[in-house]
């Protein structure tokens, strides 16, 4: 029988999710088919409990519906929980498990770059969803200090318990021209960007809040936004001389681990990289083509 898994989220339209891992179901020769559904508030609720269906093997959930979508589901992992939100669904015998594999997918990107980060400083520029994942994938590569920099301090600090004892976080103003912003960017070894800024359609697509000054050729600069693939960010990283890695990687990394999760199969990582980019160009050459 042909297995459905959806994309729960609203809008949908601009997300590539459909197209790599669609290719990666085909790839391996699965009767999968991958549906985005888009699904606003109100019919979240029955969104959720279609998935239990025998048809369906379960869900991603994107934006808005993360942490809303956890009221719904009967089981939750430990990424769950420490992030607080839910971007994978498994449908087994009717029972919903929800998971969070944007830690995976952080984690088996810097895993991929074999660079052993253990003991070293950190900055993460944000407090929203992903930079939660980032804090946990800190905590889990042995990264000894962690900053991070919001625009509202008062989030910041609710990200300060996710250290547990492991890990010494502490925060700071998200200002460039800060003291303390720029001594813990120029002591850091990785530098995460998980802000919504530099994003296609973001609050402001140009934003870069880590001056090039600041980076050195020993640093590695992870943006977690992947539209663009090269964003203001990573190029002010790149004209710094520092390692650069793109959201994109981690997108692939966590679709990729939830397609483990659904399958229980290796998920084709390179068909899936190959997938996402073409399909993130064709989504920016249309809508680069909307704007004239
Ligand atoms: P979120 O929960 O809405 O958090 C947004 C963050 O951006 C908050 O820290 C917010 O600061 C900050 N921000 C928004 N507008 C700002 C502005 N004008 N100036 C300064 N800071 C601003 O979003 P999220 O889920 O964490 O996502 C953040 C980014 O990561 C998005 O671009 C998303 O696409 C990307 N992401 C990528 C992946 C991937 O697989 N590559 C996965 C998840 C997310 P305040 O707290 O002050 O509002």
């Amino acid at each position: 029988m042909r297995q459905t898994i959806s994309l729960i989220g609203h809008p949908v339209v601009h997300s590539i999710s459909p197209a790599f891992q669609q290719a990666a179901f085909d790839a391996l020769g699965l009767d999968i088919q991958y549906e985005a559904w888009d699904v606003p508030d109100v019919e979240l609720p029955i969104a959720v409990e279609r998935l239990r269906s025998s048809s369906l093997l379960g869900a991603n959930v994107t934006i808005p519906h993360k942490v809303t979508a956890l009221r719904f589901l009967d089981h939750f992992d430990g990424a769950v929980e420490l992030v607080g939100a839910v971007n994978t669904i498994v449908n087994r015998d009717g029972q919903l498990y929800g998971m969070n594999t944007d830690v995976e997918g952080i984690l088996n990107v810097l895993n991929s770059i074999d660079v052993d980060f253990t003991g070293t400083n950190a900055v993460i520029l944000g407090a929203g969803g992903a930079a939660r994942a980032a804090v946990v994938a800190m905590r889990q590569i042995g990264v000894a200090r962690v900053t991070i920099a919001n625009r509202t301090s008062a989030r910041a600090h609710e990200l300060v318990k996710l250290g547990g004892t492991e890990l010494d976080i502490e925060t700071c103003q998200l200002d460039g021209m800060a003291r303390e912003f720029q001594s813990a960017v120029t002591g850091a070894r990785v530098i995460i960007h998980a802000t919504s800024l530099g994003m296609n359609h973001g609050p402001d697509e140009t934003a870069n809040l880590v001056p090039s000054g600041l980076m050195t050729p020993d640093q590695f600069a992870f943006d977690l936004v992947y539209t663009p693939e090269q964003t203001p960010f990573l190029q002010a990283a790149d004209q710094a001389g520092a390692t650069t890695i793109s959201g994109l990687a981690m997108l692939v990394h966590q679709g990729a681990a939830a397609f483990r999760h659904w399958t229980g199969q290796e998920p084709p990582i390179s068909i899936m990289f190959d997938a996402a980019r073409t399909s993130l160009d064709s989504k920016t050459d249309a809508s680069d083509a909307e704007m004239r």
